[in-house]
């Protein structure tokens, strides 16, 4: 089942944050909801126990000192510019994959722009089935629907347009260099700090939706198993907390900036940016399919965002995205 979080806590908390640490009377508060000034107390006692460092005073009433870094819907609001992707937000504290529940409101019919966010995955998922370690609290797990309106075979484009733009964000908000690994990973030296998961619904010539799904590792300081050695996040690189709601609105935000550019003018621009900040260009890559392994110089991305390898023999090869690793 999808829940909203819309109470008036959540009500409360729109209009602490809409002040920026300024205060608003109890009274005021008691007036808003009709409800007693003692009532108002619990609501903010109830925000207290989600974090929230809330000062309260007989005579001036409440304002917020500190906020605990939750990617609510109301901070993301508060902290944002407005935005076809700021309208309607889904918040979950904890899910199996944003994904998922991105495609089910989809098929719902659910607007362009919708967000879908958790604090924690349980089944988080990247390529191929593969898991996507989603920790609550630690990093930004999020999923956004999308109608549109280009072509199918340009859908993949979206995925290195959102590649693009959480690196962007990344170097923004931290000033560590992040690079893209085609096509969908990013890295900080050399590992994996967030990935992009794009699916499609859609027929010949026409999408129904795109969801496309990011996971960014903000302040895990470790990784389980395997992934131990090839994971990171910006928490281990910067060796500081960094804000989870700054790099998201600082994403949501170049986000639309792209995509608006590339709905107006198409995707050069982004393909542009996007070999700038690519890590694999004029490198040595091996790429794994279900048809074959070969190694090849990475030449260039042409304009359908397919790597082209150039093979020791000189044969040139065009590889899409789709199923395929790259080491
Ligand atoms: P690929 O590495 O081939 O691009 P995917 O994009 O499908 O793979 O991402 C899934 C893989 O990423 C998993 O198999 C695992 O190795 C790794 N992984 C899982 N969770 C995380 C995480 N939180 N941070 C970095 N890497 C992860």
């Amino acid at each position: 089942m999808v829940i909203k979080l819309m109470n008036e806590v959540n009500e409360l908390l729109c209009i602490l944050l809409s002040k920026k640490g300024e205060y608003v009377s109890g009274e005021e508060l008691s007036e808003k909801f009709g409800v007693t000034r003692t009532s108002i107390w619990k609501k903010i006692n109830n925000l207290r126990e989600m974090g929230y460092e809330i000062e309260s005073s007989t005579r001036l009433g409440y304002r917020i000192l500190k906020s605990p870094d939750l990617l609510l819907p109301e901070e993301i609001k508060a902290n944002s510019k407005p935005s076809f992707l700021a309208n309607e937000i889904y918040y979950f504290t904890t899910t199996e994959s944003t994904n998922d529940i991105a495609k089910k409101l989809a098929n719902e019919g659910a607007g362009h722009g919708t967000l879908v966010l958790a604090e924690e995955q349980l089944g988080g998922k990247g390529r191929l089935g593969r898991k996507w370690v989603s920790p609550k609290g630690k990093g930004i797990w999020l999923s956004i629907i999308l109608r549109p309106e280009i072509l199918p075979k340009d859908a993949s484009k979206l995925t290195l347009l959102t590649a693009v733009a959480a690196t962007d964000a990344i170097i923004e908000k931290t000033g560590l260099a992040a690079t893209i690994k085609w096509p969908n990973d990013i890295l900080i030296n050399d590992k994996k700090v967030s990935g992009v998961l794009t699916e499609m619904n859609g027929e010949m010539d026409l999408i129904n939706y795109v969801v496309v799904g990011i996971g960014i590792n903000v302040n895990n300081e470790s990784f389980p198993g395997e992934i131990a050695k090839k994971a990171t996040s910006l928490k281990i690189q910067k060796k500081e907390q960094v804000s989870r709601l700054d790099v998201l609105t600082c994403f949501l935000e170049i986000f639309e900036k792209y995509y608006d550019i590339a709905i107006k003018n198409g995707f050069e621009e982004i393909l542009l940016r996007w070999k700038k900040l690519c890590c694999n260009l004029n490198k040595q890559v091996i790429i794994y399919s279900r048809k074959e392994n070969f190694k090849g110089i990475a030449v260039d991305i042409d304009d359908d965002g397919a790597l082209i390898v150039k093979k020791k023999d000189g044969e040139i090869v065009k590889v899409l995205s789709g199923d395929v690793s790259l080491r």
